[in-house]
């Protein structure tokens, strides 16, 4: 994710308080949508997939306020016990058993979707789109707040035809008949987090590309936008044909799409294969110098390795997030813009960093309360310090040894450093002390890098 606005010391409220349930383990997803857009109201169907690991007696999911009209297990109506957070179906579950889970539901979310232009006369301008972190997936979907929970989501979206529909994974299928409403199929084929689900509905037009690798990447635009296009995706296949060689692990989704959004709380999101940015992007040539997405481009592409493919266990280890995103960002800069601009950044953010520091208000990496400044910017310092102290080979092979063992897994920062040790051989304490645990901003190091 991005901030929209650089607020140095704006919290981030991205803590998992989900419960992790470590006897059950849920495989797949099929979530059925459809849209009551005057009322704000979203009527839904998910049907779960899950094996027992350990006997237990219950299970449950993160559900806000809904209403739930029918729940099934294997085909059966059974009871529920339904909070104003939960659900959840008691039982006795034996190990080794599979079960299908079918629960029907209407849900009027209070945030995470965000119904836009609903209410005015406008034709045209009507939204509805999706914020899953920090705001949680289960105020539309019974899922889980819980970050460890990695299931294979596939959504099956009903609306009106003259909206285009985006959501995770590839499109399968869209329904047109006449004087019905199109319905969107979409297909993932790995598991994600649910604060990575997501879906995007408005009237758009798209620009399709291809990277190098042949991953299809789309980009969305409003239909009066067509001379903004090139200057708003400028640099787009670029950056991601630079960002699968400079990690080394190919893009691990099956297509990529960035859309922008209306009313858009950060400046983008990275959804699983579909990243979502404020509107307030999308410019025309002249804006460019001024005000562009190539950053957040990068910045939302790095997550769909870092943060997607593998995911934090709890917000304190969002160094693996944010950190990486913004240097993996940096580094896609470098190569477009050039060296200078690439360390006049780092020198700028370095000077901010260093400053606040002085003042004894410098922060942990390892801090889940950190500020934003403290996640991205020291974030990726800490990222190009240690790449300077263990080589770019070794570090490069770390980066992959990494991503390939915890691939659609959860990881803390200890994880990542033991990689990072094993591939450079290298003790790597006085770097996790000083640049991870310390509070300081260490200018000393830096300036021997710059
Ligand atoms: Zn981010």
């Amino acid at each position: 994710m991005k901030k929209l606005i650089f607020t140095l010391f704006l919290f981030l409220s991205l803590y998992a308080f989900g419960q992790h349930q470590d006897k059950v383990d849920f495989i797949k997803a099929k979530v059925y949508l459809g849209f009551l857009p005057k009322e704000k109201k979203i009527k839904g169907g998910v049907i779960y997939r899950f094996h027992v690991l350990q006997n237990v007696d219950s299970v449950f999911f993160d559900a806000k306020n809904m209403d739930f009209s029918k729940v099934e297990l294997d085909g059966e109506k059974i009871d529920f016990t339904a909070t104003e957070k939960t659900i959840s179906i008691t039982q006795k579950f034996k190990a080794g058993e599979s079960h299908k889970l079918m629960i029907q539901y209407i849900a009027k979310p209070k945030q995470t979707v965000y119904f836009i232009g609903w209410d005015d006369e406008l034709e045209g301008n009507e939204q509805i789109w999706t914020q899953g972190q920090g705001k949680y997936t289960s105020h539309w979907l019974p899922s889980f707040d819980d970050m460890e929970e990695k299931v294979e989501f596939d959504l099956t979206i009903e609306a009106d035809k003259k909206y285009q529909v985006i959501a995770n994974g590839k499109l399968l299928l869209k329904t047109d008949n006449d004087e019905e409403d199109a319905i969107w199929l979409f297909d993932m084929k790995k598991p994600m987090s649910s604060y990575l689900l997501a879906f995007a509905i408005g009237i758009y037009q798209k620009q399709i590309l291809t990277s190098e690798s042949g991953i299809t990447i789309e980009n969305y635009y409003y239909p009066n936008d067509s001379l903004k296009v090139e200057p708003t995706y400028r640099n787009t296949k670029e950056i991601f044909d630079f960002l699968e060689n400079e990690i080394g692990v190919p893009y691990p989704w099956q297509d990529y799409k960035q859309v922008p959004v209306h009313d858009f709380l950060y400046a983008g999101m990275e959804n699983t294969s579909a990243t979502f940015f404020s509107d307030a992007y999308v410019i025309d040539s002249t804006s460019f110098i001024d005000r562009n997405y190539v950053n957040i481009n990068a910045h939302e592409l790095a997550h769909q390795w870092f943060g997607n493919l593998v995911t934090e266990k709890n917000s304190e280890h969002h160094w693996l997030h944010e950190g990486f995103a913004t240097y993996y960002a940096y580094l896609a800069e470098k190569e477009i813009f050039g060296d200078d601009y690439f360390y006049w950044k780092l020198f700028d953010t370095a000077k901010t960093l260093s400053d606040i520091s002085e003042k004894g208000e410098g922060q942990s990496l390892l801090n889940p309360k950190a500020s934003s400044l403290t996640f991205y910017e020291k974030g990726a310092w800490a990222l190009a310090i240690l790449r300077e102290e263990i080589g770019d080979s070794a570090f490069k092979t770390g980066i992959k040894a990494y991503l390939d063992k915890y691939q659609f897994k959860n990881v803390t920062v200890t994880d990542f450093i033991n990689e990072m040790e094993e591939v450079s051989n290298q003790d790597l304490d006085i770097f996790r002390r000083n640049w991870l645990e310390g509070d300081l901003f260490l200018m000393e190091d830096v300036k021997e890098y710059l």
